[in-house]
């Protein structure tokens, strides 16, 4: 695994789940970390905690460029925050449709302008640690039944990190995605819990896994930590599957 001392990361959604294992595995390895979050309180020191809101963009302004003075700029921007949506395309009404497109996709746009031109300094200032991580999902291209609105926000994740990776590449700034499976996140337990039968639904849920259990944030911060090192470097406008085989089913 790559040594990120000296590098800056912002990670939206990182005070739970995929964005909470990420941040943390950057700063075991040696980055100076940002969480932006709605709820940044349980996030542990010594992580920037940065309260607002990815649907704000004066907000993400702000937390931008409260993270980029305290950290000494950017290099690395995990665009994870995200929210979920269940049913057809009779069951979500537009007002629905709308919050969650502009949680998942005006987000991650909102927060890659706000960061883009301190990455292209990073880029600038040291050739190759530049690069965005966009959380996408297997959602975007799977055809998974009872999510039609939160597919097509993923599926646009999916497509904005290719045009990204595109128009970026030349400026040095990678931009790559993930996409998981089912990963075990407090997102997962509030799915669980409503359910009127929570330990046999989790049963169902990982019976239907290749592997027989739910992939683990930690699996998915390992998959962006690489994206986001140079490992990876000469990897962009990839999507990288961390679904414990359900693509391949
Ligand atoms: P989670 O609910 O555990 O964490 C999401 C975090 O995002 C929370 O801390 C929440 O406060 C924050 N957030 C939500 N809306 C926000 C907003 N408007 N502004 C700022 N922060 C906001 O979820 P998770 O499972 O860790 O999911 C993280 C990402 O992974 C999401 O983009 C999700 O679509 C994606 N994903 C999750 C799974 C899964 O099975 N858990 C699978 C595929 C993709």
């Amino acid at each position: 695994m790559s040594d990120f001392t000296g590098l800056r990361a912002l990670v939206t959604g990182g005070a739970s789940g995929i964005g909470w294992a990420t941040a943390g595995l950057l700063a075991e390895r040696g980055a100076r970390v940002a969480v932006l979050d709605l709820d940044p309180a349980r996030v542990d020191e010594p992580l920037l905690k940065l309260r607002a809101d990815v649907t704000d963009d004066a907000s993400v302004r702000a937390a931008v460029t409260e993270a980029a003075g305290a950290l000494g700029g950017l290099d690395i921007l995990v665009n994870n925050a995200g929210i979920g949506a269940q049913g057809t395309v009779e069951d979500n009404d537009d007002t629905e449709w709308r919050h969650v497109f502009d949680v998942n996709v005006l987000g991650m746009v909102r927060t890659a302008r706000a960061c883009l031109p301190h990455l292209r300094r990073a880029a600038t200032a040291r050739p190759g640690t530049a690069a965005i991580v966009n959380t996408c999902s297997i959602a975007a291209t799977a055809g998974l039944p009872q999510r039609a609105l939160y597919s097509a926000t993923k599926g646009a994740v999916y497509s904005l990190t290719l045009a990204m990776a595109a128009d970026h590449v030349r400026e040095g700034i990678r931009v790559n995605c993930v996409n998981p499976g089912t990963a075990d996140t407090p997102w997962i337990g509030r799915l669980l819990d409503a359910a009127e039968d929570p330990a046999a639904e989790r049963a169902a849920l990982e019976a239907r896994q290749p592997t027989g259990r739910l992939v683990s944030a930690a699996e998915v911060a390992g998959a962006i930590a690489y994206l986001a090192s140079p490992l990876s470097g000469a990897t962009t406008g990839t999507a990288l599957a961390v679904d414990g085989g359900m693509q391949g089913l």
